[in-house]
């Protein structure tokens, strides 16, 4: 596995790999990764002659400092595991190396998109987001990438900005990686403590619950019980829950409506906030 740290040698190296005409798999990470980053470096294996894995742990898309301090590091445990998988370039940039001296965010209009969930919470997230991938986009130029549905709002949001910048990379959606109880992998989950640990999987019970309750014509029903079952709980924040379609993120407005609706939730556990959501079906 070769490792680079400045995107001239990254660059350099890539350029020759495509005279080569082989084809590029990226997958950007902010680290301290788990199974299911390796998830998607595998299946980028899978479909690309070459792997590229990123880390970075974006100062822009963090709206709350804690946070950012406190992110979870681990390079050197990060590079042996993707020794062991089939990574075949791996970049480490510095933040002066993105940003150089100015560690500030584009402006983008998603069309509506980043103003929903997420957006509502964390401010200018999404245009930190837009403008870390975009920057990486532009180093790597890969013919793939392959982002996870535990962050489905930024994967739309991804694919609304290749589209709208015609880039020539495909995005590709990977399903959620879950512990054995069901709490969606996330770097973040090592910092909660033992008691709000063991809490955590209530947040995708509650979700197999609504998938399993949900008709289109109950939405309501269901997110004002979602929002009593936070209530009642000691440990766990309801942040926000809310059902949307998969394309625009908007509440459904039709009951009969056949579009693919999701559930998205929001929740703090203590400090630490975890997000998950599911697919609901309409039959
Ligand atoms: P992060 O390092 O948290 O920025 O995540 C890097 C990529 O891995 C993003 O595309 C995430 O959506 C994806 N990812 C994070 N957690 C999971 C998971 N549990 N299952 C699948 N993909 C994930």
């Amino acid at each position: 596995m070769k490792i680079f740290n400045t995107k001239q040698e990254i660059k350099r190296y890539l350029s020759a790999q495509k005279k080569e005409n082989k084809t590029i798999g990226f997958v950007p990470t902010m680290g301290a990764l788990h199974k299911g980053h390796l998830s998607l470096i595998k299946k980028a294996a899978k479909k690309n002659e070459l792997v590229v894995v990123s880390i970075f742990v974006n100062p822009t898309q963090f709206d709350n400092n804690e946070d950012l301090i406190k992110y979870p590091k681990s390079i050197e445990i990060d590079t042996h595991l993707l020794e062991s998988v089939s990574c075949d370039v791996l970049f480490i940039p510095s933040v002066k190396e993105i940003y150089e001296n100015n560690i500030s965010s584009e402006k983008f209009d998603f069309e509506g998109l980043e103003h929903q969930m997420e957006g509502k919470y964390r401010k200018e997230h999404f245009n930190g987001v837009g403008t870390i991938v975009k920057t990486l986009f532009e180093i790597v130029a890969p013919n793939k990438a392959y982002f996870g549905q535990k962050d489905f709002q930024q994967l739309q949001i991804i694919k609304k900005m290749v589209k709208k910048h015609r880039l020539n990379i495909k995005i590709k959606g990977c399903r959620i990686y879950r512990e054995e109880d069901g709490l969606a992998m996330s770097s973040r989950n090592i910092r909660l403590s033992k008691e709000h640990r063991a809490a955590a999987p209530f947040i995708y019970k509650t979700l197999k619950k609504v998938r399993k309750n949900y008709t289109p014509d109950n939405i309501t029903k269901l997110t004002d019980w979602v929002n009593n079952q936070f209530k009642k709980h000691p440990l766990l924040d309801l942040e926000y829950f809310t059902i949307a379609e998969e394309k625009t993120l908007e509440t459904p407005k039709s009951k009969e409506s056949n579009k693919k609706n999701r559930a998205f939730i929001a929740v703090f556990a203590g400090n630490i906030r975890l997000i998950d959501n599911i697919r609901l079906k309409n039959d």
